[in-house]
């Protein structure tokens, strides 16, 4: 006998075999029961969870030679016929395959003719919006008036492109996306069925992978039995799906949160050179997230959470380490990374850049804490910042070094800001630089164009005082040779230093293996003159020069700077 995939095999039959349905079932079987079957009927939900199959179990409930009932005999021809999909009485017509103009054309002739053998004829509509407009027309006809003999059902993914006259005549369904659990469970039913040896962690993977789609969960069953047999286990279920370890996955997010960037970073570049999907990837961060935000919230609820026991816990451990303003700020920006990825060549980088600045927003404080701490100045005209390292915090936070020094030196812009530029290697504008790469990468190559292509190879390593280090992967050698000539190494110098507020000098670096990562330690600064930004200094062109003139002045404003500090903030352009 030829191999039946699972799908069509474990196909459900009866109102109780459908999956996650139960709001739609129990509705459409008290209906037949009460005898008050409406004339038509739309279903509506996703690919693969049961649209069809209902509308089939349905028909066969209507036609069934023991029916109307709502279990219907599965013996009987008509039964047979029906989910053998060749009924006389049951049309089925594809509304994405020939926009079905003519076949609703004939629906209209047909329509009057009494069935062949059933109580009634029924028009399956399946992708119902796809049909064009002449179709929905000829349609509309029929289901003003309806002879008494005639049932439709319409499915549909897309129900806002349904016209509102034909969904005003219809009794509406919304199925459900399967939840983990429900999915999971009949996974588990088939696999025992099909004698598989499949643990948890894979059953659990499929249904992640699925998305909630019980059809596409199936047939990664059918795949992964093609490819490795009958013992499944969680690695060969994410390597079919390009799915990411549900470890992993509660690694990255804690690296998230916690602001661990070089972790992060590390997560990703192992995630994308094992072949990882960066997009579903992004979908499987933001769920978690919005998880997060959701039992931040609401707490567990009664089934709110689609996760397992196990889940449930690693999930707790990290909203309690967190709260919900962070996460809503992570949400945001995972979720306009999500639209920009799709379009994007080099996904890793702007999935990187964009769990940078997410890791980032982990860190800062929240506006709850702002309000408390722009209190205590009113009343004490201090400020303690959560924000700053301890090493950081007696520098910038102290109002008479800020207010009266700063003020009275407002020409040597360089040399003023030096409290900034502290002889320690700085963590906080490190992040900041490899935060803002990519734009940085922009800025530069206004003035620079060739620069783009060897530094998008390149990331910033260190920060230390005037010297900012750039580094590069020994592949790309060549690299430095051509970007370091006087054109591009300006145009980099001036947008850096415009960032961090200084006058800088760039070193280009070329990387040993393991000494990739920015905020490694291991990377000894070099030590430069500073006689050199002077010298750079008279190419700044005339309007980057006001504008880096501007942002100093401000910065050496006390009221900006604590904002700055109280927001992790930066200037990134002064309008005057
Ligand atoms: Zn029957």
């Amino acid at each position: 006998m030829a191999y039946e995939v699972l799908a069509r095999k474990w196909r459900p039959r009866q109102f109780d075999d459908v999956v996650g349905q139960e709001h739609v079932t129990r509705t459409l079987k008290n209906a037949i029961k009460a005898d008050r079957v409406a004339h038509a009927y739309l279903f509506v939900g996703s690919r693969g969870i049961g649209k069809t199959s209902t509308a089939r179990i349905l028909a066969k409930s209507l036609n069934c030679e023991k029916g109307p009932t709502p279990e219907p005999c599965d013996n009987c021809d008509a039964c047979r016929e029906i989910m053998a999909g060749n009924a006389m009485d049951v049309l089925e017509i594809d509304g994405a395959s020939n926009n079905g103009v003519d076949e609703v054309r004939g629906l209209r002739e047909n329509v009057r003719y009494t069935p062949a053998r059933g109580p009634y004829k029924i028009y399956v509509i399946d992708e119902v919006h796809m049909l064009t407009v002449a179709a929905f027309n000829a349609l509309l006809k029929t289901l003003e008036e309806p002879p008494p003999h005639v049932k439709f059902i319409f499915a549909t993914t897309e129900p806002q492109k349904v016209p509102a006259t034909i969904l005003s005549r219809c009794q509406r369904f919304d199925l459900r996306r399967i939840s983990v659990r429900d999915l999971t469970a009949r996974l588990e039913l088939i696999a025992g069925a099909e004698k598989l040896d499949i643990d948890t962690d894979a059953l659990l993977a499929i249904a992640r992978g699925a998305e909630g789609g019980l059809r596409d969960a199936e047939s990664a069953l059918d795949q992964l039995i093609a490819f490795v047999g009958r013992k499944i286990r969680e690695e060969n279920v994410l390597s079919v799906f390009g799915l990411v370890a549900r470890k992993t996955l509660d690694e990255l997010v804690g690296t998230v949160l916690k602001g661990e960037i070089p972790r992060t970073i590390r997560i990703i570049a192992e995630l994308d050179e094992s072949g990882k999907d960066m997009q579903r990837l992004v979908v499987e961060l933001l769920e978690y997230f919005r998880n997060i935000l959701i039992y931040l919230y609401a707490g567990e609820g009664d089934g709110i959470l689609d996760l397992s026991d196990e889940q449930l816990g690693i999930l707790e451990a990290h909203a309690q380490s967190t709260d919900p303003e962070r996460v809503l700020r992570i949400v945001n920006i995972l979720t306009e990374v999500d639209g920009r990825l799709r379009y994007a060549l080099s996904k890793r980088t702007i999935l990187e850049t964009a769990l940078i600045r997410a890791g980032r927003a982990a860190s800062v404080v929240s506006i709850d804490q702002v309000i408390e701490q722009i209190n205590d100045i009113k009343k004490n005209g201090s400020m303690i910042d959560p924000g700053l390292s301890a090493k950081e915090k007696p520098q910038s936070s102290d109002p008479s070094v800020s207010g009266k020094d700063d003020v009275s030196a407002p020409t040597q812009s360089s040399t003023v800001t030096a409290s900034r530029a502290s002889d320690e290697p700085s963590e906080k504008e490190l992040n900041i630089l490899i935060g803002s790469w990519t734009e940085l990468i922009d800025q530069i190559s206004h003035a620079a164009p060739l620069a783009r292509s060897c530094l998008i190879d390149s990331r910033p390593v260190m920060v230390q005082g005037h010297t900012v280090e750039i580094g590069f992967d020994p592949e790309f050698e060549s690299h430095i040779e051509n970007l370091d000539v006087p054109r591009n190494r300006n145009a980099i110098q001036r947008v850096i230093g415009s960032v961090l507020g200084r006058n800088i000098h760039v070193d280009f670096k070329l990387l040993e293996a393991g000494e990739k990562l920015p905020g490694d330690t291991e990377i000894k600064p070099a030590v430069k003159g500073e006689g050199e930004n002077m010298k750079h200094g008279a190419d700044l062109d005339e309007n980057v020069q006001k504008a880096t003139h501007a942002r100093e002045k401000w910065l050496r404003d006390p009221s900006v700077r604590k904002t700055l500090e109280v927001f992790n903030g930066d200037i990134v352009d002064v309008r005057e």
